[in-house]
């Protein structure tokens, strides 16, 4: 594997940073927002940089030319993010683009891709994803949420818990139980998409995190009915559809993401080499520096593996076991990145809002405090450990 840009690659990076120079509007530059995964900027705030993105057909990098997206290769993929990521630009990641839309493209029906991969590009369609029950978070498939199968359609009645971003979503993609009578749990299950607006009988319900922010809900479904046309897949076979989102979802996670780590850690340095210390500074202290160096060392280790797998990817052959740790790894990287973020910052660390020291609001202790839903997030850190064991080493159970 070449990890140099080719002579296309380079033409094509000096385009990308040319493109951030001069089409992204100043205030969406420069922002440090690598190490958090608080509710971020406002839909309205990144409005300029979605309108610019849609002008050069940029919206959604990662999605092939069929469907609306730039279609770009792996080397453009990567040139784009590192680009994106060196100029502290915000990038799009949400779970309409990253985590239903390339199951529409495989799963979804000819009339489900038509209805809803463009309004999903371009923001006019948000979602967010009914797995996780009171009863059901790691132990998915012990879902329970009732699906009546009628003529009028499917009846939904039960409950979802931490549904992120329910409260300002359109829609919300939705595992239910169709059939009770199986003998695998992983059976009897069905993948819907649901209408959060326009759907009588929805209630959704905040949960306040200890960060302070509304990033939660509980949603209930009380006699809910779902059109039979949002069914994606076969009826009983969600789960295929539910496993193949939640690779998407491990994969392209910004937690999972080796730039916004970088970044994070050339922030704290940043921070390090100001931060009064001992007559001098923070950064003259060499143990500081060790922890700094052994970090970078894990993240380029990220970077490559992850580069590995992508171009796996590109070759048409199926990505190794090595996408198994992404998630894991990255969150629990990220994790100590923070740590060390707070270290460095000592009593400052502890500023709730904006912190005057780091002069904006992406690396507070609020949003420190937030990190530590990485390793819970999408599959706990344990559970991840377990399938490793399992499916990777072959370990048994
Ligand atoms: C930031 C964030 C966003 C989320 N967004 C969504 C969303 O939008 N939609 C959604 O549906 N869900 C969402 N979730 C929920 C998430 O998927 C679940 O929290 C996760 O699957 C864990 O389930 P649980 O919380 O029920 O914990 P449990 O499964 O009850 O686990 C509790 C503890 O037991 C451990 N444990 C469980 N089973 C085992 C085992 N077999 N071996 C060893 N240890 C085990 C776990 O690791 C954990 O430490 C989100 C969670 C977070 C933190």
């Amino acid at each position: 594997m070449n990890i140099n840009d080719t002579a296309e690659q380079a033409a094509f990076r000096t385009e990308v940073r040319e493109w951030i120079e001069k089409s992204v509007p100043p205030a969406l530059k420069g922002l440090r927002q690598g190490i958090v995964q608080g509710p971020g900027l406002s839909q309205e705030a990144l409005q300029p940089l979605d309108k610019a993105l849609d002008e050069k057909g940029w919206l959604a990098p990662h999605w092939p030319k069929e469907y609306g997206g730039a279609g770009f290769d792996l080397g453009q993929l990567v040139i784009f993010t590192e680009e994106f990521d060196r100029a502290g630009v915000p990038d799009r990641h949400t779970s309409g683009l990253d985590m239903l839309a390339p199951i529409l493209m495989r799963y979804g029906s000819d009339e489900q891709k038509e209805k809803f991969l463009t309004p999903t590009l371009r923001g006019e369609i948000t979602w967010a994803q009914g797995y996780s029950e009171p009863q059901a978070g790691s132990d998915l498939a012990s879902l329970a949420l009732k699906c009546e199968v009628t003529d009028e359609g499917f009846i939904l009645n039960g409950q979802k818990i931490w549904t992120s971003k329910a409260h300002v979503s359109d829609w919300i993609f939705v595992l239910v139980r169709t059939d009770t009578n199986v003998e695998r749990r992983q059976d009897g299950i069905s993948f819907l998409l649901c209408d959060l607006k326009n759907s009588p009988g929805i209630t959704v319900r905040n949960i306040i995190t200890i960060d302070g922010f509304h990033h939660f809900n509980e949603t209930f479904f009380d006699n809910v009915v779902v059109p039979k046309e949002n069914l994606v897949g076969e009826l009983n076979k969600g789960w295929t559809v539910a496993k193949a989102l939640l690779g998407h979802e491990r994969f392209m996670h910004p937690t999972s993401d080796p730039y916004k780590m970088g970044r994070a850690v050339d922030n704290l340095k940043a921070s390090a080499r100001e931060m009064p210390a001992g007559g001098g500074v923070l950064w003259d202290d060499a143990r500081l520096r060790q922890r700094v160096v052994s970090m970078e060392m894990d993240i380029d280790c990220m970077r490559y593996t992850r580069l590995r797998a992508l171009s796996k990817v590109q070759k048409g052959e199926e990505p190794g076991p090595e996408t198994m740790i992404f998630k894991m790894f990255g969150a629990e990287l990220m994790q100590k990145i923070v740590d060390l973020h707070q270290d460095v910052m000592g009593p400052a660390g502890t500023i709730w809002e904006a912190s005057p020291i780091e002069g904006e609001t992406g690396e507070t202790a609020r949003h420190d405090t937030n990190i530590r839903a990485a390793t819970i997030r999408g599959g706990t850190s344990e559970v991840q450990r377990n399938i490793i064991a399992k499916r990777v080493l072959g370990l048994p159970d």
